[in-house]
C-alpha cells in the first residue's frame, strides 16, 4: 500500500550525496590551493619586478654619476692641456704674469677645479692659481710629481686624492708632464678637481638612508663616499667585498649584494669612467628597495590568509550540515519505518483478533454486509456457520483462564484450516463463538464445513473433563439464504443463532441447520453422512 513506504527515497539521496560532498571538498582543497600559490607567485613577482627596478635605477644613476665625473676630470684636463702647452711653448722660466692670470681666470670660472700648481723639475712651486706671492713648497715627494718624473708619456695621470698644501681641502690631483724640446722632464702641471664638488653633486641624489655613491680609483683609494665621512678619503677600499665584486666583473650593471665599508645590505651597480682609471659605484640598501614589497606581502597574505579561513570556515559548516541532515535523514527514516510497522500493526489491530490471530468482529460485519450485498446483487446463495465452545466456561473454571485461551488458539487454528475456501472468511465474533462466513454457498456445504470444523476439533481429543463426553466440543448453527432485496444481515446472523441454539439445546457437539428443510431427522442424517 502506498502510505507504507517511505514518504523519501532517502538510501537514494544518501548514495548522491557522498559523491557531491567529496566534489565539494576537491573543490574547497584546489581554490584553496590555487590562492596560495597565486599569492606565492604573485608575492615572488613583486619582489622580482621591485628588485629589477631598483637595479635599473642604480644602473643608471651609475652611467650619469661616471659621465659627470669623466667630464669633470676631462674639462680639467682640457685646461691642463692648455697650460702644458703654453709654458713648453714659452719655456718653465718665461711663463711670467700672463699665464698666472690665466690660471686664475680658469680656476675662478671653473667650479669643480680647485686650483692650479706649476712645479719645477726638482718639485718646487713655479707657478700656483691661489697663493701670491708663491710660498716655498716642495712637492716632489708626491705620487704624481714621481710618476711623470720616472714616466715619459705625456697623458694626463689622474692620482690619489690628497690634501691640498695650498688649501688644506681633499683633492682630486689631475697632472701632465712637462719637458722641453729635447723631451728632457722640467716640471709637472697640477690642476686639482675639489671633492667637495662631487660630495655636493652626490647629496642631491634620493637615494635612501642607507644608499652609497662611491667614486674611487681602480687601485681602490677611495675619492668620495657618501654618506661623508672625511677620514674615509684616501682610504683603501681594495679588500672591501663590494670593491672585489667590481673588479671581479667583466661588465658594468647591476650586482648582488655584498659588504660596503659599513655592514649594510646592499644592491650595487658599478659603472668605469671612459677615460680615467676610477670607476663609480651606486649602492641601495636591499631593506629599503624591499622595504614596500614587505609591507605589501604582509597585506596582501594577511587578505589571504583572511580568505582561507572563512573559506575553510564555509566549508566545515557545509560539511557539518551535511552530517547533520544525514543524522535527520537517518532519524527521519528510522522514524517512518517505526510508522509503517505501527501501522501494520494497528491495521492488523483493527482487522484481527489478537488471540486467535484470525478475523474480529470489525472485520466480520463488514465482510457479512459487504458479502450481502454481493450475493443480494448477484443472487447467489450466502450461509453462515456459528461455532460455540461446549461448556467453556467450566473449562476456564476447571483448567485457568490461560488455559482457556490456549484452547481458544486451537479453536481458532482448526477454524482456520477448516474454512475450505480462500474466499471463506473465519472470524471470532464472541469470547468463546466463531463465525465462518461462506460466499456462493448454500445450506449443504455449509453444514458439510461445519461438520468438518466439528470433528476435527473432536478428533482432536483435547481434554475436557467438565464436558460429559471429556474432550473439548464445540456446537454449530448453520443457515444459508439466497438474500432478496430489503432483507438485512442480521437475518442470516439471528438464524445462524438460532440453529446454534437449537444444538446447543439438543445435546451440543452437533451441527444444527436452521431450515424446515433439513430440519427431519433423516435429512440431517443424509447431509452429515455425506
Ligand atoms: P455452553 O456450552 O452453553 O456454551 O456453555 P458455556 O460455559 O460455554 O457458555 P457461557 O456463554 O456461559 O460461557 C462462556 C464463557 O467463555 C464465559 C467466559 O469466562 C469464557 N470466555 C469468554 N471469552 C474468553 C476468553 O477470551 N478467554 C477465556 N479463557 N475465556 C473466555
Ligand atoms: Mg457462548
Ligand atoms: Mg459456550
Amino acid at each position: 500500500m502506498k502510505a507504507d513506504k517511505p514518504v523519501l527515497p532517502v538510501t537514494d539521496l544518501d548514495g548522491k550525496k557522498r559523491p557531491l560532498i567529496v566534489i565539494a571538498a576537491s573543490f574547497l582543497l584546489v581554490v584553496c590551493i590555487s590562492l596560495v600559490a597565486v599569492q606565492g607567485w604573485s608575492i615572488y613577482s613583486a619582489r622580482e619586478t621591485q628588485l629589477a627596478q631598483s637595479a635599473a635605477a642604480t644602473a643608471n644613476m651609475a652611467r650619469a654619476l661616471a659621465d659627470h665625473a669623466d667630464s669633470t676630470i676631462e674639462l680639467v684636463d682640457t685646461i691642463l692641456a692648455g697650460v702644458v702647452e703654453s709654458v713648453q711653448h714659452d719655456g718653465i722660466t718665461h711663463y711670467g704674469e700672463r699665464l698666472h692670470l690665466h690660471l686664475i681666470d680658469h680656476v675662478s670660472r671653473t667650479p669643480s677645479l680647485q686650483g692650479m700648481t706649476i712645479f719645477d723639475a726638482s718639485g718646487n712651486w713655479a707657478l700656483q692659481s691661489l697663493r701670491e706671492p708663491i710660498p716655498a713648497l716642495n712637492n716632489a715627494d708626491r705620487e704624481y710629481f714621481i710618476y711623470h718624473k720616472t714616466h715619459t708619456d705625456k697623458l694626463a695621470h689622474v692620482g690619489p686624492p690628497v690634501r691640498s698644501r695650498a688649501t688644506g681641502a681633499w683633492v682630486l690631483p689631475v697632472s701632465r708632464r712637462l719637458e722641453d724640446k729635447e723631451g728632457n722632464f722640467i716640471g709637472v702641471a697640477l690642476a686639482t678637481v675639489q671633492l667637495s664638488f662631487f660630495r655636493t653633486f652626490y647629496d642631491s641624489f634620493d637615494i635612501g638612508k642607507e644608499g652609497t655613491i662611491t667614486i674611487a680609483m681602480d687601485s681602490g683609494a677611495l675619492v668620495m663616499r657618501r654618506p661623508y665621512l672625511q677620514e674615509n678619503i684616501g682610504m683603501s677600499i681594495a679588500k672591501e667585498a663590494m670593491f672585489k665584486q667590481w673588479r671581479a666583473r667583466a661588465t658594468p650593471g647591476p650586482g648582488a649584494a655584498p659588504l660596503d665599508i659599513d655592514t649594510v645590505d646592499r644592491m650595487y651597480s658599478y659603472r668605469p669612467l671612459r677615460r680615467y682609471p676610477l670607476f663609480v659605484a651606486v649602492g641601495l640598501s636591499t631593506n629599503e628597495t624591499l622595504a614596500n614589497w614587505w609591507a605589501n606581502a604582509y597585506i596582501s597574505t594577511a587578505w589571504v590568509v583572511i580568505l582561507l579561513l572563512i573559506l575553510m570556515w564555509m566549508g566545515l559548516r557545509l560539511f557539518r550540515q551535511v552530517t547533520l541532515r544525514d543524522e535527520l535523514e537517518e532519524q527521519l527514516r528510522n522514524a517512518q519505518l517505526a510508522l509503517v510497522t505501527k501501522n501494520r500493526s494497528l491495521k492488523l489491530l483493527a482487522r484481527n483478533d489478537g488471540l486467535t490471530g484470525i478475523a474480529n468482529r470489525r472485520l466480520f460485519d463488514a465482510r457479512l454486509d459487504a458479502e450481502f450485498n454481493r450475493a443480494t446483487r448477484d443472487g447467489t446463495s450466502l450461509a453462515l456457520v456459528l461455532l460455540d465452545v461446549d461448556f467453556f466456561k467450566k473449562y476456564n473454571d476447571h483448567y485457568g483462564h490461560p488455559a482457556g485461551d490456549a484452547c481458544l488458539q486451537f479453536i481458532g487454528q482448526c477454524i482456520r484450516t477448516g474454512r475450505r475456501r480462500a474466499g471463506n472468511l473465519a472470524a471470532r465474533v464472541g469470547g468463546e463463538e466463531f463465525a465462518i462466513l461462506l460466499p456462493n454457498t448454500d445450506l449443504y456445504g455449509a453444514i458439510v464445513v461445519a461438520e468438518s470444523v466439528r470433528r476435527s476439533i473432536a478428533s482432536a481429543g483435547r481434554e475436557h473433563q467438565a464436558n460429559p463426553v471429556g474432550i473439548v466440543t464445540i456446537s454449530c448453527g448453520v443457515h444459508a439464504l439466497v438474500p432478496a432485496r430489503g432483507m438485512e444481515p442480521k437475518q442470516l446472523v439471528e438464524a445462524a443463532d438460532k440453529a446454534l441454539y437449537l444444538a446447543k439445546s439438543t445435546g451440543r457437539n452437533r451441527v444444527c441447520p436452521d431450515a424446515p428443510a433439513v430440519s427431519s431427522r433423516r435429512e440431517r442424517a443424509s447431509i452429515l453422512g455425506s
